[in-house]
């Protein structure tokens, strides 16, 4: 059993911190929400009293914040994370943030002589509840093996995709990969529309032809094929535009800062830009079908 520090008990980060006390941890949580940390403790948590303290004490730090900016602030600051957490514990950063802060705090980490994963997750909050996430790991690879006994306890798949800032690059890559496959099945079933073509018809082809992708067989955006996708719900997140758009744009800025040409990645944040300014931020991703359609 170990001493787990958890902050950021949010949507995903709550029934995480709860799947570590399943496995018979200590998890001390912090967050500034009362809510989260209540739901914490009734889970069999631990209410740390600020971060300073809550690391102190701790093994492991897991942190599951919602961008960069709080990443870089509670690790970095006089009274965070590097500064007083316990000599030796263990740094995992699960928030999805940009992969030059990734790098930049692992770094501060390092000349503290921490060892520090950052260890993004894709599975959303069915998964963080299931424990089933699928975790995007970037570090040495003794620190991804110190790591992975705590990530199995919240995850199935649990991935070594390099070092710093390597598991932070898999998601981003992915998510881009994802949006713009929304985005091009959405806009074949608008045009099967137009031609009389059933939607269903051009899905039994498509998912066994060169157009299959997990966006159509998996997350098809119109209602019918596939009765457990969001559009059978009127397009209740799932995973919602907003969402969908903070990690294109984290994908943009990757790749302006790498130099690498993305032409697509940047047509799909600029249309999920404008969908999620219609009103239609905390709409399921798939939603896009409806913007395409010009509803
Ligand atoms: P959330 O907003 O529900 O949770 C974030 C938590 O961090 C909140 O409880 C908030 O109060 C807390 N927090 C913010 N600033 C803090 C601070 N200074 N000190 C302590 N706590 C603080 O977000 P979420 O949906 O749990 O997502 C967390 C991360 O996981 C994000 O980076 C997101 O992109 C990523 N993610 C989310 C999903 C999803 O489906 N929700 C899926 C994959 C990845």
């Amino acid at each position: 059993m170990s001493t787990i520090a958890f902050i950021g008990l949010g949507n995903m980060g709550g029934p995480m911190a709860a799947n570590l006390v399943k496995a018979g941890h200590r998890v001390v949580g912090v967050d500034v929400t009362q809510a989260a940390i209540d739901r914490h403790v009734a889970a069999g948590g631990v209410k740390g009293a600020s971060i300073a303290e809550a690391v102190a004490e701790a093994d492991v730090v897991v942190t599951m914040l919602p961008s960069g900016r709080e990443v870089n602030a509670l690790y970095l600051a006089e009274s965070g994370i590097v500064p007083k957490v316990k000599p030796g514990a263990l740094l995992i950063d699960s928030s999805t943030i940009d992969v030059d802060t990734a790098r930049a705090v692992a770094k501060a980490a390092a000349a503290k002589g921490l060892a520090m994963l950052d260890a993004p997750v894709s599975g959303g909050t069915g998964g963080a509840t299931a424990g089933t996430l699928t975790f995007m790991c970037g570090g040495e690879d003794a620190t991804f093996a110190r790591a992975k006994p705590y990530l199995d306890a919240m995850g199935k798949t649990i991935v070594h995709a390099g070092g710093p800032g390597n598991g932070q690059a898999a998601k981003i890559c992915n998510n881009m990969i994802l949006g713009i496959t929304m985005i091009a099945t959405s806009e074949a079933f608008v045009l099967a529309e137009k031609l009389g073509l059933d939607a269903q018809k051009l899905f039994d082809i498509a998912s066994k032809s060169s157009g299959q992708s997990w966006s159509l067989t998996t997350y098809c955006p119109v209602p019918g094929p596939v009765p457990t996708s969001p559009a059978n719900r009127d397009y209740q997140p799932g995973f919602t535009a907003a969402m969908m758009l903070k990690d294109l744009k984290l994908a943009q800025d990757a790749a302006r800062s790498a130099g690498a040409v993305t032409p697509m990645g940047a047509e799909a944040a600029s249309l999920y830009g404008l969908y999620a300014a219609q009103g239609e931020a905390g709409t399921d991703f798939s939603g896009i079908v409806n913007f395409l359609r010009g509803r």
